[in-house]
């Protein structure tokens, strides 16, 4: 996100572009669907404990709703950017769309750093943050839910505010809410078990046991870390995770070439996804730079953490021996990065196919607030696991028989959809 010379806008627009030019759409359709719908900027002001008053940037961008409700995260973090979030809220109108769930995409974010902030301060910046937007969000309008380095707790915050602005209870406004205060049980591992459900699928088509391949992951927060708890139920091993080290400011890869406790990291792993250096190096773990988690002689990676990390500077280091790439995170892969992979006949399952889990099970848990009436997490899963396998299916099948890329073949679903959208409502 710092680097000036990555916008994930452009490229999501390119992405965009390159699809529609091949799908038969008129033009005011593909003038509608490269760009948000609507935009929010604002300013936050917040009480710090000290007394001061900091004022924060805030976003929220709204890309299409032709499909149902606006939905997406809101994330806080340094250096966000406004085409970040741009990007985000067309990749969420993607997902949506990809695995057939009625919304639409959405995105937010806020400047911040809430690794300086204390709880209160943050409560502050979550209920000024709704404040600033409650007229434009909503059950039927636009549902938020966490992302980058927000939670459950942020999430119930910003409802009770929406709720006290409003004058009723609005459980529907919000998804990723804590379990017994309106969230789904679920919905934590969701992300994370949705990454494996379609890589598991991937290997069976590619006829490759899942119990015979190894993984290296990039981050570890709550996508990775319930992907490499679930990926190892199955079989794999994971043998590198790499994640960022506020402290040092850098990121470090562990590495453990008989696999990894998944239990023992977590439990020297802070809320924020950074494991311990010293206490994993106690554990028996090498530590490597940072990027040294795409060069693991592996047969799948998984970039779970931010946008732009495989780019055209490393992705030639990525091993002969690597089969499959998932990616976990949203933008991960810069175009030209893409575009080797596909030269090398990596097969690769797209970011917003591949991480479509949280919003199919945001969207469960939103069925179920608006209904107060909550399931068992085995059917909650159960659900997850049907809409991602067949989402999956429908997106291989296509790539199969069209000859398209996984990445094109979910666009060409996805784009589709929400053109007929568009059109059935009279938009166009
Ligand atoms: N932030 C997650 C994503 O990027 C979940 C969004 C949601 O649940 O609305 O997909």
């Amino acid at each position: 996100m710092s680097n000036t010379s990555y916008n994930p806008y452009e490229i999501a627009q390119q992405q965009f572009d390159s699809v529609a030019s091949k799908l038969d759409l008129d033009a005011a359709t593909c003038e509608l669907l490269r760009q948000p719908m609507r935009e929010y900027h604002f300013t936050i002001p917040v009480k710090m404990d000290d007394g001061s008053t900091k004022i924060f940037k805030g976003f929220r961008v709204q890309h299409n709703d032709a499909r149902g409700p606006a939905k997406g995260g809101i994330r806080f973090h340094p250096m966000e950017t406004v085409d970040t979030i741009r990007a985000l809220s067309l990749w969420m109108t993607w997902k949506c769309s990809v695995v057939d769930i009625p919304l639409g995409g959405a995105k937010g974010g806020v400047i911040c750093d809430p690794r300086n902030l204390t709880e209160r301060e943050q409560e502050r910046l979550c209920r000024g943050y709704v404040r600033q937007l409650a007229k434009n969000v909503g059950p039927n309008s636009d549902v938020p839910a966490p992302d980058v380095m927000t939670n459950a707790k942020h999430m119930l915050w910003m409802l009770d505010e929406y709720e006290t602005i409003h004058g009723s209870r609005y459980p529907g406004f919000i998804t990723g809410k804590p379990v017994g205060m309106g969230g789904s049980l679920g919905r934590t591992e969701a992300t994370g078990f949705g990454v494996i459900y379609v890589l598991n699928e991937a290997l069976k088509n590619l006829n490759i046991p899942i119990e015979n391949t190894t993984a290296s992951f990039q981050g570890f927060g709550n996508v990775s870390q319930y992907a490499v708890r679930l990926y190892q139920q199955l079989g794999g091993k994971v043998v590198a995770i790499s994640c960022w080290n506020e402290t040092d400011k850098k990121a470090y890869t562990f590495r453990k070439l008989d696999g990894m406790d998944i239990n023992a990291l977590v439990s020297i792993t802070d809320s924020y996804g950074t494991i311990d250096k010293e206490k994993a190096m106690g554990l028996g773990y090498e530590v490597l730079p940072g990027d040294a988690w795409i060069e693991q002689d592996v047969d799948i990676l998984i970039p779970a953490a931010m946008e732009n990390q495989i780019t055209i500077e490393n992705v030639n280091k990525i091993s002969k021996q690597v089969k499959v790439i998932t990616e976990a995170a949203n933008g991960p892969t810069t175009p030209d990065a893409d575009k080797v992979i596909a030269d090398r006949n990596i097969f690769l399952i797209p970011d917003f196919l591949a991480n479509a889990g949280g919003v199919t099970c945001s969207y469960f848990e939103q069925v179920q607030s608006n209904q107060n009436y909550y399931w068992e997490k085995d059917e909650v899963l159960e659900k997850l696991n049907t809409k991602m396998t067949s989402a999956f299916k429908s997106v291989y099948e296509l790539s199969q028989s069209k000859g398209l890329r996984m990445r094109e073949a979910a666009y060409v679903i996805a784009i589709n959809r929400v053109a007929q959208a568009v059109k059935s409502r009279g938009w166009i």
